[in-house]
């Protein structure tokens, strides 16, 4: 199969805006041994569009269309497409539902230009759009795929790697089968991984290996090609060993688990039980493990303490520590870990302080967090962390760190 990407949108023309769609979609076709040969850009103008889409149909088997799905009349890709290849345009009802459940929720009446967001081709595929309104399509007529996907990268990225690159692979017409497997690690950057992995990287073809951070964590997608369901696996297997072998120790999981999730696999295998005191995390670490099925089983509680008044008061924290150090300190972590495991009565308890930002706090940079560790029989510990990135990652990577400590620490004890 042979890629052709079509940017459309003036601001990308006018250079107000960089092509990272173009980028996105390119690296993700990589991963699955799709070559792409031509990126093309065009502004929001029908006739412009169409000479670029039958300049495509010279070269490629599978056009991908990124922009345009929208509700203003600038946005024309869909209707340009359909006009062109000779596809009716139908409302898809699920599409329709969750547009006017937007509209619903916040309050604000639809305007009658955004029911044209939920039409589609005609027998084509739909591509869900879980981040926003318009959806993607995808249809193959006479051995040319013509997928389209909306213009915002948060929608667009979630969107082809959930639904895109399946759709994609059911197209692929090869005898070999393509597996992909994903290795996470957490505790690494993505830079220092792959300096590790250098040469492996640069020398591997099949599996490819294809390296992707985001908020604090690293992935690795292996994606070997073999007919044979044995060989295949052979080849991941033998791959997946090498890497393992180099940055194991940030090794936690495959594909689409979480730090949280393994952590709590690791508390219950154990039979213990945690609890936890949160400040700038706010109960975010609570609610990532609520939303884990059966938590209950090792998950006993938590206190949302925000305010110095409410560690002292509730939790328990010396005054005197709090004057000293300030509630931003090792100090106050550790004790906030070690009195939220007694009053709950756990074997572990963790906490979480510091600085989400923007401002600073006691002299402190945002970013600046405290985590503390308490396990029963061992005086507790508290680790710093300086986390990148605004409030909101800083809060998300703050909980993703916590796991990972106890994650580390039990799987530790473990190998010992
Ligand atoms: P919307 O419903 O937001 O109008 P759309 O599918 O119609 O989405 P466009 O109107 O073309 O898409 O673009 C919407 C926004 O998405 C742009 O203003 C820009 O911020 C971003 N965007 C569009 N195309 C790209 C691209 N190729 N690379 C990066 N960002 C893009
Ligand atoms: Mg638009």
């Amino acid at each position: 199969m042979n890629g052709e990407i079509i940017s459309v949108g003036s601001e990308l023309l006018l250079g107000q805006i960089v092509n990272t769609n173009a980028k996105y979609i390119s690296q993700q076709l990589a991963t699955i041994g799709v070559n792409t040969f031509f990126q093309t850009v065009v502004g929001d103008n029908a006739d412009r569009l169409k000479k670029a889409i039958e300049i495509a149909e010279t070269r490629s088997n599978l056009i991908i269309f990124t922009g345009g799905l929208g509700p203003t009349k600038d946005d024309l890709t869909k209707e340009t497409v359909a006009a062109h290849i000779g596809v009716k345009l139908i409302y898809n009802e699920v599409a329709l539902q969750s547009i006017q459940e937007f509209f619903k929720k916040r309050n604000i009446a639809m305007t009658d230009n955004n029911r044209k967001q939920a039409l589609v081709f005609e027998n084509g595929e739909v591509l869900p759009n879980d981040t926003g309104m318009a959806p993607g399509m995808v249809i193959t007529i006479n051995g040319i795929t013509y997928m389209l996907l909306p213009g915002p990268p948060s929608e667009l990225e979630p969107m082809f790697s959930n639904y895109g690159l399946n759709a994609i692979l059911n197209r692929l017409e090869v005898v070999d089968k393509i597996e992909s497997r994903v290795l996470r690690f957490f505790g690494i950057g993505e830079s220092s991984l792959e300096h590790k992995l250098e040469d492996l990287i640069d020398r591997q073809t099949n599996p490819t290996i294809a390296p992707l951070a985001s908020d604090g964590e690293v992935t690795l997608r292996l994606t070997a090609k073999h007919a044979n369901d044995y060989e295949r696996k052979q080849l991941l297997d033998r791959v997946e060993l090498e890497i393992l072998n180099r940055v194991g120790e940030n090794f936690y999981g495959y594909d689409e688990t979480t730090i949280v999730k393994k952590m709590g696999n690791l508390i219950e295998e154990k039979n213990m039980t945690i609890s936890v005191a949160e400040s700038l995390t706010g109960g975010l670490f609570q609610e990532e493990l609520t939303s884990i099925s059966g938590v209950s089983k090792w998950f006993k509680g938590g206190i949302v303490s925000y305010l110095p008044e409410i560690k002292i008061n509730v939790l328990g924290v010396k005054k005197e520590t709090v004057e000293k150090y300030g509630v931003v300190s090792e100090e106050c972590a550790r004790e906030m870990a070690e009195n939220v495991r007694k009053l709950m009565n756990t074997d572990i308890g963790i906490s979480f302080t510091g600085v989400a930002g923007p401002s600073s706090l006691e002299g402190k940079e945002p970013g600046t967090v405290y985590i503390g560790v308490s396990f029963k029989n061992e005086p507790p510990t508290a680790r710093l962390v300086i986390l990148p990135g605004n409030r909101e990652t800083v809060r998300v990577r703050s909980v993703k760190t916590g796991a990972w400590l106890i994650y580390k620490k039990l799987r530790d004890i473990q190998n010992k």
